[in-house]
């Protein structure tokens, strides 16, 4: 009987597989500039590779599932106690542990739209319902997210900086908005850009967190430690929660060499600082040339610039795709551009000259 298949959850049927841009289209054959995921343009430093060639020789074994010198490592680096710390999978791993740990059918997930586009997903896997607040040019509108909080609200994602728009909340307004969370609700700081942020108006998620129990904060090694590849992130937070959300850990879900990978990073970031440095420097070098070209570029505090162009975003896109930059078009809003390398940028920027208005 061909017309009969396994059965699957009713959530599946409203979704489609997530297909981040990779490719410049067909017809391309020239160079391709991948600036459509936000990753650092350079690859690991040689201590980080030579970590990565000695745990290919283990491959054979488990890694440790309880990611200890990870952990350790992490928890020296930025001062928290190690049973405060969960590594997971990527951030986005680690996201969805927390899902896993608290929300269910019946329960809301809140966060600001657009945004990263993980959360809807990971909130509809869950059964659970999307409650989004549109963002106010470009910004978190935290009054309006707190006014949308009800006794159902499971968890808040407050992503700083937002991707796409690469804006940051400040302190003290995060501080005021937190106040106004009730304690049984998880709040989320997704900090996934933090190397970034130069304003000094933007907190540091750790410092806010430390204080409060239902705070986490969410980090990945796939952005400024340059090892998107390997799928490293870890949230850090209050130890009662951080062993909640242990629990639902994929076993063996960090693998070996990207544990490694991830330890040496961390010993080589002064390295990997300096390229985080030439990254800034390179964000606002665009951003003032886009500027100059005509476009409305809002600053950015992450290794992205968001240019709000409406209708003109999908033909954008096609068109830096056409001339071998791939970028992330988001129909009918805007178009997300990573920072690359400078020759990558400027191949991006005069793609973004060339464009028909
Ligand atoms: N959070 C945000 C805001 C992101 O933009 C991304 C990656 N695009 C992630 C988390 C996930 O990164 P990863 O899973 O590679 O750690």
């Amino acid at each position: 009987d061909s017309g009969r298949k396994p059965r699957f959850r009713s959530v599946l049927d409203r979704m489609v597989s997530y297909r981040p841009s990779r490719s410049a289209g067909p017809a391309r054959t020239g160079p391709v500039f991948q600036l459509a995921a936000n990753e650092s343009p350079y690859p690991p430093p040689s201590a980080v590779v030579e970590a990565i060639s000695r745990e290919a020789l283990r491959t054979n074994r488990y890694p440790d599932n309880g990611c200890a010198d990870l952990i350790a490592e992490i928890a020296a680096r930025h001062a928290v106690p190690e049973d405060g710390i969960a590594v997971g999978c990527g951030s986005v791993g680690v996201a969805q542990m927390l899902m896993e740990a608290v929300a269910e059918p019946g329960g809301e997930v809140l966060y600001a739209w657009r945004s990263f586009e993980a959360y809807p997903i990971l909130t509809r896997l869950s059964g659970a319902t999307a409650v989004e607040v549109p963002l106010r040019d470009g910004f978190h509108d935290l009054a309006a997210m707190a006014d949308a909080i009800t006794d159902r609200t499971r968890l808040i994602f407050v992503c700083n900086p937002n991707n796409p728009t690469g804006t940051v909340v400040g302190e003290a307004d995060l501080r005021a908005f937190l106040d106004r969370v009730p304690v049984d609700c998880l709040v989320v700081v997704d900090e996934a850009y933090r190397e970034y942020v130069r304003d000094a108006k933007a907190p540091d998620g750790l410092d806010i967190a430390a204080g409060r129990p239902n705070v986490v904060v969410l980090r990945t090694f796939s952005k400024a430690y340059g090892l998107a590849a390997l799928r490293v992130g870890f949230l850090v937070g209050h130890p009662v929660v951080a062993e909640s959300i242990r629990k639902a850990y994929l076993p063996f879900s960090v693998n070996g060499v990207a544990q490694a990978a991830a330890i040496a990073a961390l010993r080589a970031e002064s390295e990997l600082m300096e390229r985080v440095e030439t990254t800034v420097g390179e964000r606002e070098r665009v951003r003032t040339a886009l500027t100059d070209q005509g476009w409305t570029v809002p600053p950015s505090e992450a290794n992205f610039l968001w240019l709000p162009m409406g209708d003109a975003a999908a033909a954008f896109g096609e068109h830096c795709g056409r001339a071998g930059v791939v970028v992330r078009a988001f129909a009918g809003d805007g178009v997300r551009v990573s920072v690359g390398s400078p020759p990558e940028n400027d191949a991006f920027l005069s793609a973004a000259a060339r464009f028909r208005r």
